[in-house]
């Protein structure tokens, strides 16, 4: 080939490729689902009327291999209760900078009261706030139920751990798709 039509053939590679399917992913404009399960961000999950699942009991921070989970217990009373257990959890923080989001911590949740999202995106520019506290790990407040402190509105103890009050209408959905909440997990998923 003539050397002066070098050129055309090196443009001729550009112009073949701007028409072929783009493969990269054009993140963030673009985001791809997560698989269902995928490990995100953790969830602290609410009961139906709004009180909160977790009893403040630390073994999700004691099962954690990275020590990322920072728990500080607290009694309820029956003037200011934010579970139904004897104790609610009065700090509750997660370390992002060491999680390495295996899932042992929800594993070991006795309540169900801490889960998993599909969200990813957990990047700062700062390391502070990459220390999530309590108020943005819990689960929002849904219609029907009501922010802590409250009395129990659903019945006993034993009534909050059998599940009352869900199919009433009030109980609190996954916030994402691939949340292991309680309510997912009845309805067959696997941990
Ligand atoms: S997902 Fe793993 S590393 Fe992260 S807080 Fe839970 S147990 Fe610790
Ligand atoms: S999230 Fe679960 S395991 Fe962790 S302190 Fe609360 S109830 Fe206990």
């Amino acid at each position: 080939m003539p050397k002066f039509l070098d050129p055309v053939a090196g443009f001729g590679v550009t112009f073949r490729t701007m028409f072929r399917k783009v493969v990269t992913e054009e993140y963030p404009e673009h985001k791809k689902p997560t698989a269902p399960r995928f490990h995100g961000r953790h969830q602290l999950n609410r009961h139906p009327d709004g009180l909160e699942k977790c009893v403040g009991c630390e073994l999700c921070a004691w099962a954690c291999p990275a020590d990322a989970i920072y728990v500080e217990g607290a009694p309820n009373t029956e003037q200011e209760r934010y579970s139904p257990g004897e104790r609610y959890g009065r700090v509750y923080q997660i370390n992002y900078l060491r999680c390495i989001l295996c899932g042992l911590c929800i594993e070991a949740c006795p309540t169900r009261a801490l889960t998993m999202t599909n969200e990813y995106e957990l990047a700062d520019d700062n390391r502070s706030d990459l220390i999530y506290e309590k108020q943005d790990l819990l689960a929002p407040l849904l219609a029907g139920m009501e922010e802590p402190p409250h009395p129990m509105r659903l019945g006993d103890q034993g009534d909050y751990y059998r599940g009352a009050g869900i199919g009433s209408g009030l109980d609190q959905p996954a916030e994402r798709a691939g949340s292991t909440s309680i309510d997912t997990l009845d309805e067959g998923s696997t941990r």
